[in-house]
């Protein structure tokens, strides 16, 4: 059977009702196109095009979209390190215009820095702001031991897993209490149960802290679990062709989410957007 015809007989996917606009935009993008030059044409292309969202305070958003469609760019651009070349961006009510404060970056490689220790790395944010070496020390202990890395403070990172040093990458990301979070696809390089036990602790803390985070992954359960929305992108120029609401409890427990029947019906719904094996016949 063609999975196009597997589509036709599994479980739909309703669309919620949009919610009550509560929160204050936290991150907006108003027509933002980016083009980069190409090699041998005096054009440059679209990388993306037209792509409009708002956040609001305290939502978790994820990106999906084929490789190449341009969601790193847009993260990049979300915290000042790209200008868009049309439309604009802002960030608390601010246009972005360089590299902004209240925003923290986190990357699927862990940019440990292999000559200091575990709470150093974690203090590194907190250094550069100038913030006293006491301080900083009671900081990056709670942030450790939030992220169940406590006793390997004094540790080097090439002493860590990948999962431990991905966690020492989140305490660090979180040490300089940030407002905004842009995570590119941080746990694409883990093992499915680390990923699962990392995003639980993720969902966890955002919840908490009430932060602002906008997701990319390539895992489309993964974005299920983490999420309030979901942007699903076209490939290039890239755009925003879908927006859904994910009106499923337990964004603070994604493991719990993981268990919900109406995962599969969703995951099905962004395999057709994204057409994930269509035309694919199964044997
Ligand atoms: P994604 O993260 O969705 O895989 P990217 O945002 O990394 O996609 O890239 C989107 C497109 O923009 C790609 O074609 C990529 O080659 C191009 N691109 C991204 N950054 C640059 C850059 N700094 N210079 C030139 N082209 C770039
Ligand atoms: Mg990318």
């Amino acid at each position: 059977m063609a999975v196009k015809e597997m589509y036709a007989i599994a479980p739909q996917w309703k669309q919620p009702a949009p919610k009550e606009d509560l929160e204050p935009t936290e991150i907006e993008f108003r027509q933002v196109g980016k083009c980069f030059p190409a090699k041998g044409k005096s054009e440059a292309p679209f990388a993306i095009r037209n792509v409009n969202f708002k956040i609001r305070r305290g939502e978790v958003v994820s990106i999906i979209g084929p490789s190449g469609c341009g969601k790193s760019t847009i993260l990049n651009m979300g915290s000042g390190l790209y200008r868009p070349s049309e439309g604009e961006v802002f960030v608390g009510g601010e246009a972005v215009t360089g590299p902004v404060r209240k925003v923290a970056f986190m990357l699927q490689k862990d940019l440990l820095m292999p000559w200091r220790s575990i709470r150093r790395n974690v203090e590194l944010g907190l250094e550069i702001q100038g913030m006293a070496k006491e301080q900083r020390k009671v900081i990056a202990e709670d942030l450790l031991n939030r992220c169940h890395l406590q006793g390997f403070a004094d540790h080097y990172p090439f002493q860590l897993s990948g999962g431990m040093r991905q966690r020492a990458a989140l305490a660090r990301t979180l040490a300089i209490d940030p407002q905004v979070l842009f995570l590119d696809e941080p746990f694409s390089a883990l093992d499915a149960q680390t990923k699962m036990i990392l995003q639980q602790d993720l969902a966890q803390m955002l919840y908490q802290e009430k932060k602002t985070a906008l997701f990319i992954t390539h895992d489309l359960v993964e974005a299920i679990a983490m999420s309030d929305r979901l942007l699903v992108m076209s490939a290039r120029p890239g755009t925003i062709v879908e927006e859904i609401v994910v009106d499923l409890p337990f964004r603070e427990n994604p493991l719990e989410r993981r268990k919900l029947p109406e995962i599969g019906p969703l995951a099905g719904r962004l395999m057709e957007l994204l057409k994930v094996g269509e035309d694919t016949e199964l044997h």
